[in-house]
């Protein structure tokens, strides 16, 4: 076993907005990051709560990404939803479907019949992204599900990374039927629930997976909750100020600034640490200051120690120009 990162586990389960891609772009290194734990002999799987795109056209686009990816190695929340659904129903029951085309697909592929109305008498409503959803069809879900349809969301991210900001994502559109309806989904599929992680480590028979991700609410807590090892990487939404007002359930194994940390000693990137190159800590009460200088993502798993045991994020304070300037850039 080595000792970089990667090398203490079997299989590496990435999700893909934020981590691998922005929309349609690679993210610098992930694609060599990829190669070289396949050479490794270090499994590859992808997870992603986006159910837009069935597991072939994801394992296309990233491969014309230049990202080599199969789709058997590929887990949507679009699939997982479609298989939730046909194990509870009988085969060619009614499904409304709220999201894309690829939805409908999987929905069909699952041995359902996807319908638009909820005078169809659907027995179930089952909701993802989609760039076209709009008022008509969640009218539509939102008497079916009054008329005791139960209710699937694929996932409930609220936002989608893209290279002008966070926009609207499912968990958006999931929120315009909460609200009208004043209650929850029955079933929640994608992260942060455990399912996407859980059903990639035992289809690659894996013994010691890590979960890599780039939001704290969907992929770090969906790696807690399946009881596995995670990365956090600062290349997506969740940002330092975010990792250091972490509640414990979404707190990762390790962070880094991008995937590079895979293949850097597991101690350089492990959270939170009580020592790092170039930065110190005094900690008095309910205050901390960080002085010296270094690396940032050192800084930061730092202070994750003493913010992650009460000390608030605002209440630290710089002793040095380094850490005014860290401090700074994350917004504190
Ligand atoms: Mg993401």
């Amino acid at each position: 076993m080595s000792d970089h990162l990667a090398g203490g586990y079997d299989l590496a389960v990435f999700d893909l907005d934020g981590v691998v891609f922005l929309i349609d772009k690679p993210i610098p290194g992930a694609a060599e990051a990829v190669e070289r734990l396949r050479a490794d002999g270090t499994a590859v799987a992808y997870a992603t709560n986006n159910a837009s795109r069935r597991a072939g056209e994801v394992a296309a686009l990233l491969t014309g990404m230049g990202v080599s990816a199969a789709p058997a190695e590929v887990l949507t929340s679009a699939g997982a939803a479609a298989a939730l659904i046909a194990e509870h129903v009988p085969a060619g029951s009614p499904v409304l479907v709220v999201g894309a085309e690829a939805l409908r697909g999987e929905v069909r592929d699952a041995g359902l019949t996807p319908v638009e109305s909820a005078g169809d008498n659907p027995v179930a409503v089952v909701q993802g992204y989609g760039p076209e959803v709009g008022w008509k069809v969640l009218a539509e879900a939102a008497l079916a599900i009054r008329a005791g349809a139960t209710w699937y969301a694929t996932n409930t991210d609220r936002t989608l990374p893209s290279p002008r900001g966070p926009l609207p994502g499912n968990g958006s559109l999931v929120a315009v039927i909460r609200t009208a309806l004043d209650r929850e989904p029955d079933v929640v599929v994608g992260k942060p629930q455990p399912a996407l992680f859980r059903t990639a480590a035992s289809l690659a028979g894996a013994e010691r997976p890590l979960a890599i991700g780039d939001r704290l609410d969907t992929d770090i807590q969906g790696a807690v909750t399946a009881g596995m090892d995670s990365l956090l990487v600062l290349t997506g939404v969740s940002g330092p100020a975010d990792l250091l007002s972490a509640p414990a359930e979404r707190r990762p194994t390790f962070v880094a600034a991008d995937l590079s940390g895979l293949f850097r000693p597991a101690d350089q990137a492990r959270v939170p640490a009580t020592e790092v190159d170039g930065w110190h800590l005094t900690h008095d009460g309910d205050r901390a200051t960080l002085s010296g200088s270094g690396d940032a993502v050192d800084a930061l798993r730092l202070l994750c120690g003493v913010t992650w045991n009460g000390v608030p994020a605002t209440a630290v304070k710089a002793g040095s120009d380094a850490a005014t300037g860290v401090l700074r850039d994350w917004g504190l």
